[in-house]
């Protein structure tokens, strides 16, 4: 595929190459964006930023519900795409297209309702003759930088919103999974968006990253990853604006009187879909100590069962991981968990890129697969006694994106979200849950800022105000 800047589509003579992780075939190429890419883009999104933000509202809305119902109708080719670049199963990929539907349709409705307040000037001394309001306002040129594991959708959480306020973008999506999203811009610009006001420069973030989020014409920057590069980019980007969407290593506490069918059914899902590649992946599991022993007999059968294998078949429930490498730093971190003198129930074993799910018990705090986010197909079970000592677990890990908790009891769940120090508690539900209307984001080592269509767009606005003096 080709590069796209300033609604232009243009080759490149270097190359990058981008492979199957489930057998390393080759699916496609696309260009090795260098820094005269980075600088044509964020040039041409000034013209950019000026055409959408003359768009009416209803006109911007227009385009995303176009762009809605575009995906819509190419379901299954977009489906193929995601599985073939990021691994994830044809399954799960065709529930992140429909999810990116939502997404857009959401965006279509918020471009409606962008509007302001009446400011009481009057409700302070000298403000008697005054009168005004305010309005939010586009901040301007983003630089939106996303990850490999939803190569659509997250895009999606930073396009949509981002043109439903009238701002203009330069994209870097993952170098392992850029292709959905250059789909994804061909169809914005057959729905009708502006052709400057979106250009996609694919390329190694370690080489192009700082240029494109220190160029002097990008007022923010919308980036989700990893810890690492976060910090990254927060040192070099100075006045910008940011949101940082970034890793944790989602803990769920489960009660004893908890609904263990539910929440082992429900764990086997947020443990072990996209291979563990999850930003909100359940990995540590901190069990009641009385229903200890039972809560493993119920996982174990349905961990056991996952069918592990090529994500293009359509009965495979887990897909291989984005590389080998990644695959085996997994298995190692198991080795590490092992030799602290923790057990392994099931899995573990690797095979290329793919590692069969694991369930790791009794694992000291000071291992990896507790400190770090796994990014894995695997959780650790620990036991707790008091719902006092679960919380202080949960909350011992530098990150804090979401928790679930199992209980039938309201005050252990109230208590449950005062106490928990994460963007979003689930009670009964696990961590990985996501609505795409939600606030969504993390405290701690996992980010600053939220997504979720709204609060999306809200970041990428800024409030703007007029005040009239009256005689
Ligand atoms: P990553 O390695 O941090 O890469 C994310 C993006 O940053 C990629 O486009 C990458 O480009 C780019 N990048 C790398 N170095 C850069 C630099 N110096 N300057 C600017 N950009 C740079 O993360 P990943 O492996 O793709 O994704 C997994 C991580 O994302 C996990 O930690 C996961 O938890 C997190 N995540 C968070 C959320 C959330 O909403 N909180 C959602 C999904 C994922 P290249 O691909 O070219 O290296």
């Amino acid at each position: 595929m080709q590069i796209l800047i300033n609604g232009q589509w243009r080759d490149k003579r270097e190359k990058i190459e981008v492979r199957n992780p489930f057998d390393n075939s080759l699916i496609d190429t696309v260009p090795a964006g260098d820094a005269s890419d980075v600088e044509e883009a964020a040039a041409g999104a000034i013209q950019g930023f000026k055409e959408i933000r003359s768009l009416s509202s209803l006109e911007r809305s227009f385009i995303l519900k176009k762009t809605a119902e575009g995906l819509e109708k190419q379901t299954e080719d977009f489906a193929v795409t995601i599985a073939k670049e990021s691994g994830k199963t044809i399954k799960e990929a065709r529930t992140e297209v429909n999810r990116a539907v939502q997404t857009f349709t959401i965006a279509s409705e918020e471009a409606k309702r962008i509007g302001g307040e009446i400011i009481p000037f009057d409700a302070v001394p000298g403000g008697e003759k005054k009168f005004g309001f305010y309005l939010r306002v586009p901040v301007g040129i983003i630089a939106a930088i996303s990850p490999f594991n939803f190569p659509l959708n997250l895009v999606a959480h930073k396009l949509a919103p981002g043109f439903a306020g009238g701002n203009s973008f330069v994209l870097k999506p993952a170098t392992a999974t850029p292709l959905t999203a250059l789909k994804l811009a061909r169809l914005l610009l057959e729905s009708g968006l502006p052709p400057k006001a979106l250009s996609v420069v694919t390329g190694w973030g370690g080489e192009i990253g700082d240029l494109l989020v220190q160029n002097p014409n990008i007022r923010m920057v919308t980036f989700t990853g990893s810890l690492e590069v976060g910090q990254h980019i927060m040192s070099k980007i100075g006045l910008k604006k940011a949101t940082m969407e970034l890793g944790s290593n989602s803990a769920v506490v489960i009660m004893a009187d908890a609904d263990l069918e539910r929440a082992s059914s429900r764990i086997t899902v947020g443990g072990y879909t996209l291979a563990g590649q999850v930003c909100i992946s359940v990995q540590r599991v901190f069990v009641q100590e009385p229903i200890f022993e039972k809560f493993l007999e119920t996982l174990l059968p349905k961990v056991k069962a996952l069918k592990v294998g090529n994500q293009l078949e359509e009965s495979t429930e887990v897909g291989p991981m984005i590389s080998e490498s990644a695959a085996k730093k997994a298995a190692e971190w198991i080795e590490e968990a092992v030799s602290l003198g923790g057990k392994v129930l099931c899995g573990g074993e690797r095979k290329f890129s793919l590692l069969q799910p694991a369930i790791l018990v009794d694992v000291p705090f000071n291992a990896k697969v507790h400190t770090e986010e796994a990014f894995a197909p695997l959780i650790v079970a620990n036991r707790f006694r008091t719902l006092e000592e679960g919380m202080k677990f949960v909350n011992q890990a530098k990150y804090g994106l979401q928790a679930g908790v199992f209980t039938k009891d309201i005050s252990t769940a109230i208590e449950a979200f005062r106490k928990i120090d994460v963007g979003g508690v689930m009670i009964n539900e696990i961590p990985t849950y996501r609505a795409d209307n939600m606030p969504y984001g993390g405290v701690k080592s996992s980010g600053l800022g939220r997504e979720g269509v709204r609060f999306a767009l809200e970041e990428m606005t800024e409030l703007k105000t007029v005040c009239f003096h009256l005689e």
